[in-house]
């Protein structure tokens, strides 16, 4: 290749007359096409699906010129230069074994954006982890905009980075959620600071193994500028603090749901505390919020508020905004919200735990409680997580598909625990769900909905499963 050849060193790139080629058509694909073609690249777009939808998207773009290839989303085409690929396409796919033989790199959709974002453009703030990452990447937006910040939560969130690198709007600074496969795929990316929530086995068929999502999570942490922030209870995010190659001076800072150490944010006596931004942090600590300013103030979100506060301290955001961004924060649907109270008990709807780590925290946050729960396990096991629970449990009603694993575990750990087993998947299941769970709960008791299971094999998606169960408990109390 000539001058101006892409390698992933190179910051800022001229894609004129430069092939490249685009992994799928789609929420990111179509886009990457248009913004690289527009850029005087010739822009070959490979997709494997051919359907109605397909054909409308290349047509779409074969209107302005760029090629699009459908049903073969294998084959490299010939003088490639680079690819830009959907972030959810698997690194072990053809069309990247072949890139990798012709020495042809691969950026994802996060690089994509990072590489055109403009010589005076905003900072990125970083937030990934198995869990939690929507909700912290919000709060940390909301803690910028009480310090006067323009912002915005963006990246694996539904706004997409590409959007907010080029579009009208000046931000001061970018809440970016990213996932383990936008990392995977952004090789030269450089946050300001950022953190690794927690890690726990997720999406380990496209990765390969833990230690490939380690490190595709790892990433994150490269090239930081002023703090990577991790997790005290999660040694493995502190690991890849430690491996990470960092700017000069950038700093270790640690979040812990105990009294923190030095260079560490933490909780006393019911108060969010700092003490690594900090004048002399031996000796001092600076008061940011209390427990109840987090909503809801259940043990891992309290986590993510620090995560956010760490992040928006590292940007030197004051305290006083870390407490009226956590006070204006409302949390996403589906995540530990109240539906109700009828009859002296609590109705909470956490579908979005559609992992068995998600549903270890939320199961954390209340006692005694009724669980339901079930669904698409996706190759989970639940010994670990009934064993950790069985204490709090009431009762447990089950649902969907892989129930039976669930019900084992149960019968394994919390054999005394009432179980009951609901053989139906049609559309009053939920309802009879809640009226089993209804049944089982006394005053005071919690009914949690925290599947710790994919949802579809009864429903479109969490947000549908959650409805349902709200819907029911509305029935219930009327
Ligand atoms: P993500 O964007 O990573 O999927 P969300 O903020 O949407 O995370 O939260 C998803 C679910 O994960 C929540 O409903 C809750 O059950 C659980 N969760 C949130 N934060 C944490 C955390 N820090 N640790 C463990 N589980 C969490």
């Amino acid at each position: 290749m000539g001058s101006g050849q892409v390698t992933s060193s190179s910051e800022l790139f001229d894609f004129q007359g430069k092939h490249v080629t685009v992994a799928g058509l789609g929420v990111s694909g179509v886009p990457a096409a248009k913004v690289l073609h527009a850029r005087g690249a010739v822009v070959t777009v490979v997709n494997d699906g051919d359907d109605a939808r397909a054909r409308e998207q290349a047509a779409e773009l074969q209107a302005l010129g760029i090629t699009v290839r459908l049903g073969d989303g294998a084959t490299l085409p010939e003088g490639t230069e680079l690819i830009v690929t959907a972030p959810g396409w698997q690194p072990d796919k053809p069309l990247f074994l072949a890139a990798r033989e012709a020495g042809v790199p691969v950026w994802g959709d996060v690089e994509l954006a990072w590489r055109l974002r403009g010589p005076d453009a905003a900072p990125w703030l970083a937030v990934t982890g198995t869990n939690g990452k929507t909700t912290t990447v919000q709060m940390l937006a909301s803690i910028l905009r009480a310090a006067g910040l323009r912002t915005a939560a963006v990246g694996n969130i539904g706004v997409s980075l590409l959007d907010a690198v080029l579009g009208e709007e000046r931000y001061d600074v970018l809440a970016v959620e990213l996932s383990s496969y936008q990392l995977h795929w952004a090789p030269s990316l450089r946050a300001h600071s950022a953190v690794v929530l927690n890690l726990a086995p997720d999406h380990l068929d496209w990765h390969g193994s833990m230690e490939a999502y380690a490190r595709d999570k790892g990433r994150v942490y490269e090239g930081n500028q002023v703090a990577c922030v991790y997790n005290v209870a999660d040694k493995a995010t502190e690991d890849l603090v430690r491996e990470a190659d960092v700017e000069e001076g950038c700093r270790a800072v640690g979040f812990t749901l105990g009294t923190p150490g030095p260079s560490e944010l933490g909780v006393v006596e019911g108060i969010l505390v700092d003490r690594a931004f900090v004048a002399d942090r031996q000796r001092n600590a600076q008061e940011l919020a209390e427990v109840s300013d987090v909503n809801p103030p259940a043990p891992h979100n309290i986590a993510n508020a620090l995560a956010a506060a760490g992040l928006a301290r590292a940007f030197g955001v004051p305290a006083t905004a870390v407490r009226d961004g956590l006070r204006a924060f409302r949390p996403d649907a589906h995540r530990i919200a109240h539906v109700a109270d009828i009859d002296g008990v609590a109705y909470v709807d956490d579908s979005k735990a559609t992992n068995t780590h998600a549903a270890e925290a939320s199961l954390a946050a209340y006692e005694p409680i009724v669980w339901i729960a079930g669904g698409l396990a996706k190759g989970a096991t639940f010994d670990e997580l009934v064993a950790k629970s069985a204490k709090r449990l009431r009762g447990a009603v089950l649902i969907g598909a892989d129930r039976a694993l669930i019900r084992e575990a149960l019968a394994r750990h919390a054999p005394e625990v009432p179980v009951v087993d609901l053989d139906r998947t049609d559309t009053g299941a939920m309802l009879q769900a809640v009226t089993e769970a209804r049944r089982l709960a006394q005053p005071g008791d919690t009914v949690l909905l925290a599947p710790a299971c994919a949802s579809m094999d009864m429903f479109t998606n969490y947000n549908q499963r959650g409805d349902a169960f709200a819907a029911a408990v509305r029935e219930l109390g009327a």
